[in-house]
């Protein structure tokens, strides 16, 4: 809730939704004009208003919202970025609201910045919190990090979206920091204004809430640039390599070229890349399941320069009989598609290292899963591991990427050469 005074309006009474008062006073006095009923019933196509704000300045979409929804919208803060909405709502010299949601799980650094933001701009943050019940019932049933084993689903619903579709029940608009550059693939149509295709708002059922998303057309280093121009108060995690951030244990810094939302959920984007040890089976219909087959092995002794373990070298080479090279190994399942993709990456690297002191190697794995899980740390398929001459010692691949560049940086590095 904002207590600097803005430019009042006086809101037009509609015929189609009567308004019960033109202003709505705040316990602190602050007076927020109600929804602009007018500009509501005269605006009803939004895409086509989308189209012709598409090229409209962060502070005009904003200033648009401001002034057609008054008190019906506030702006969704997530302890992040977005904090430059705020900025451009205080920039536009009306009076605006702001709510955000604590999940309870939120960095320490993120409720020192809400706190920092309040007394920065004098304002009240709306805070949101999930239902108790539901939150101790998850807690006890499944522990505190859950969201590792099964998903971010469940939890997410719990602290997130229910407390979310709840504040957003109680108003006809809302303000987003989405951006079409967020992250390739799934945000890349993020219009300036848009009927939410979610979210229900105060009089229920389809389009009855409007989303404003002012930084869609914005880059992360124009945000950035505005931020530090207008002297913003920003969360210091972002110092440590942290763009996107949300709950504490499900965000991590991203490196250089990363794209910001690769930080959010990684472990599930992981598995996304791999193959877990018991996907080998196929459920059938009448509920029993068989082993998966795969139309050709990969690698295949022919023409390859990947060579082949056996059953007796593997067990040899895991009792340290190893000699004086050493050995690249990926643990592999012919059927996995993620083994499949690496195929032409690894037969390059197998190539490139031919007669120097590494060699190059595939495992058949699927068919051999418990020993290898004991003996080799196979977890998913493809596992790759280094096997240094000489020794007992068992060095996995870490990463997901399997290009042949990174493979060989990598190699290089564990074996020295
Ligand atoms: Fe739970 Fe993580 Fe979702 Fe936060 S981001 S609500 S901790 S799953």
């Amino acid at each position: 809730m904002q207590l600097t005074q803005g430019r009042a309006f006086t809101a037009p009474r509609s015929a189609a939704r009567p308004a019960a008062r033109s202003v709505v006073v705040r316990a602190s006095g602050a007076h927020i004009p109600r929804v602009n009923a007018a500009a509501v019933a005269t605006t009803p196509d939004w895409e086509a208003l989308a189209k012709d704000m598409e090229l409209k300045s962060p502070l005009e979409i904003m200033d648009h919202a401001l002034k057609t929804f008054g008190s019906d919208v506030a702006i969704a803060f997530s302890g992040a970025e977005d904090v430059a909405l705020i900025e451009y709502a205080h920039l536009t010299g009306r009076p605006y609201r702001v709510f955000s949601l604590d999940t309870g799980r939120l960095n320490p650094e993120t409720y020192r910045l809400f706190d920092q933001v309040e007394k920065h701009y004098k304002i009240r943050i709306e805070y949101t919190f999930p239902e108790a019940q539901e939150v101790m019932d998850l807690v006890r049933n499944k522990g505190l990090f859950s969201f590792y084993e099964d998903g971010h689903g469940e939890c997410c619903r719990i602290r997130k979206v229910k407390p979310l579709r709840k504040q957003l029940k109680t108003l006809r608009s809302w303000i987003t920091g989405q951006r079409k550059d967020q992250s390739p693939g799934t945000r890349t149509e993020v219009p300036v204004v848009q009927v939410d295709p979610v979210f229900e708002g105060v009089d229920g059922g389809a389009g009855s809430l409007i989303k404003y998303n002012p930084l869609s057309n914005m880059t992360s280093a124009e945000v950035w640039n505005f931020l530090r121009v207008m002297n913003v108060p920003v969360n210091s995690l972002h110092n440590c390599g942290y763009i996107s951030i949300g709950c504490e244990p499900c965000t991590r810094p991203v490196l250089p070229n990363q794209a910001e939302r690769e930080g959010r959920w990684w472990w599930e984007d992981a598995a996304a890349k791999e193959c877990g040890l018991h996907s080998g089976n196929i459920k059938k219909a009448d509920g029993t399941t068989e082993e998966r087959k795969a139309e050709r092995d990969l690698w295949p002794a022919e023409g390859s320069a990947v060579a082949t373990l056996s059953k007796e070298e593997v067990r040899a080479l895991a009792d340290g009989a190893r000699g004086a090279k050493g050995t690249l190994a990926v643990l592999y399942a012919p059927w996995c598609p993620f083994c499949q993709r690496m195929e032409a990456a690894y037969e390059e690297l197998a190539a490139q290292l031919a007669g120097g002191n590494v060699r190059v190697a595939k495992y058949q794995a699927d068919i051999d899963r418990e020993f290898c899980n004991e003996k080799l740390q196979l977890k998913t398929f493809p596992t790759i591991v280094y096997l240094p001459p000489n020794s007992t010692q068992v060095i996995k691949y870490p990463s997901e990427r399997r290009d042949v560049d990174t493979l060989a940086m990598w190699v290089k590095t564990v074996a020295g050469l």
